[in-house]
């Protein structure tokens, strides 16, 4: 058994420089505990070659390792150029059209109609991760009139962000469409869904997931921002995607945003991913900049429930080294005195119903006792998710019926998941009692005399049941 020490999670992108059995064996040893799997790049056959290889891993550790499938959504794109690229002059005219014929130092196809069809005398056009900028000055049925306001060169294929226009596109092409039929037949734990504008983009996509993994929103556009409470309210989790976000919107808004995603998320007790550029420089060095060590420290500071890898997991050269620095960086700040008063200061009322008046019970007592665990009952993961909102000190062991469950425990803060022994049904309080001590043992995170907490719902199995909160004594050795 391999322990996940950290409270706050660890998601590695996998790409070229990490898909072979034993890099993805040393990510999960390093302190990985979720994959994502990055379906902008690669092909199906390669993201199942990952898929069986981290389902082999994590049967070789004896942890669950959660896998997130992250599909494209309506990235748009200008189409190709007769030479491949143009310098754009800034100053000069620049017109975008629905024409396919190959570009020039004038012209350039746009074949999204949408983007013509909404645009303003005045809308914004962001080139190129926002290196360069147009500013439409008129429009026609099928072409935009634009100045470049900042030029510089531009080629095939080059991304488009359009900040201040909610495009009437649906939040799914037909290529997501696909790569998520085939992520959920594979079986995945999370879906990712880019560019979300809007709640509805969630709740079409959860007409496809059909409760077969998780949602997670991807927070990159300002129509998100603006919607942000009714999105945390249709999702299961968001991510702070802010390597878009901070093309959409000015850089020196990326750092309140980021505040704003995570308090709110964990107020309503929804993981919450901070991803993008976190140890960026480390694609090319075997060590981080001490700015890229403090931006992790701050999202365990703020208690973000994850903290993610891209390029530098993917497609980097020191894949192993990105891991094993995030886990440390996260492991040094948790076992800071003022980590553990922040997470007490920023402590949530629990709501008024049962569950979380047990979950504050659990986190209040387990406080009081030192209590070297939580164990935690629960069956599609709820209950783990309310006792995690509470951020208690004590590791929170969460026991459930199923595999699928207990991955997707791998997302949540501060919860290290097993999955109960189906000959050893919880059938009443003495059997709660000798499986939750025996997890504890399991978890190796007890000793013998330790005291556990453990909340649970009667009638057993019963989803949505937690009614139950007891107290007990691992036997001295
Ligand atoms: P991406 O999303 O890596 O898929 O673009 C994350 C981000 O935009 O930060
Ligand atoms: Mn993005």
């Amino acid at each position: 058994m391999v322990a996940a020490h950290c409270r706050t999670k660890i998601v590695a992108t996998l790409g070229p420089a990490s898909s072979d059995a034993e890099t993805i064996r040393d990510l999960a040893r390093a302190g990985a505990d979720v994959f994502r799997f990055n379906f902008s790049h690669g092909t199906h056959d390669d993201h199942a070659a990952r898929h069986r290889i981290v389902r082999q891993v994590e049967k070789e550790i004896g942890r669950p390792l959660g896998i997130l499938a992250d599909v494209q959504g309506p990235k748009l794109r200008v189409g190709r150029f007769a030479d491949g690229r143009v310098i754009l002059e800034t100053g000069s005219k620049f017109r975008l059209d629905l024409d396919d014929a190959p570009g020039d130092i004038t012209r350039v196809n746009l074949p999204h109609h949408e983007i013509i069809s909404v645009a303003q005398p005045g809308s914004i056009l962001l080139l190129d991760d926002g290196k360069l900028k147009l500013c439409v000055t008129a429009i026609g049925k099928d072409f935009l009139e634009t100045e470049v306001v900042v030029g510089g060169p531009l080629s095939n294929h080059k991304g488009v962000n359009v900040p201040d226009l909610v495009l009437p596109i649906p939040a799914l092409t037909q290529k997501d469409r696909d790569d998520l039929d085939f992520a959920l037949n594979m079986g995945v734990d999370f879906v990712a869904l880019s560019f979300v504008q809007r709640p509805e983009d969630v709740i079409e996509a959860r007409t496809l997931t059909n409760g077969r993994a998780w949602i997670v929103a991807k927070l990159e556009k300002p129509q998100a921002m603006d919607n942000l409470e009714e999105i945390l309210e249709v999702t299961d989790a968001v991510m702070v995607a802010r390597g878009d976000l901070g093309v959409e919107l000015p850089p020196e808004t990326v750092p309140l945003a980021q505040k704003r995603i995570t308090r709110l998320a964990r107020k309503l007790g929804k993981p919450v991913i901070v991803a993008t550029q976190m140890l960026e420089s480390m694609i090319t060095a075997p060590t981080p900049t001490r700015a890229e060590a403090s931006d992790v420290a701050t999202a365990v500071f703020d208690g973000a429930d994850a903290v993610m890898l891209s390029a530098e997991s993917a497609a980097g050269k020191y894949p192993r080294e990105a891991v094993a620095i995030m886990n440390r960086i996260v492991e040094r700040v948790e076992a800071d005195s003022g980590w553990q008063a922040m997470m007490k200061a920023g402590r949530l009322e629990p709501e008024h119903y049962v569950a979380d008046a047990i979950a504050g019970a659990a986190e209040h007592i387990a406080g009081t006792l030192g209590a070297s665990a939580i164990v935690a009952y629960t069956h599609a993961g709820p209950t783990a998710l309310r006792v995690a909102r509470e951020r208690p000190f004590s590791p929170i062991l969460g026991v459930t019926p199923t595999e699928i469950t207990a991955r997707r425990l791998t997302l949540v803060w501060g919860v290290q998941a097993f999955v109960a022994d189906p000959s050893r049904p919880v059938q009443n309080t003495e059997t709660m009692v000798s499986t939750a001590i025996d997890v504890a043992r399991q978890s190796g995170r007890t000793q013998p005399g330790d005291t556990i907490v453990i909340t649970a719902g009667m009638p057993f199995g019963v989803s949505g049941s937690t009614n139950t909160l007891r107290v007990a004594r691992l036997p001295e050795a």
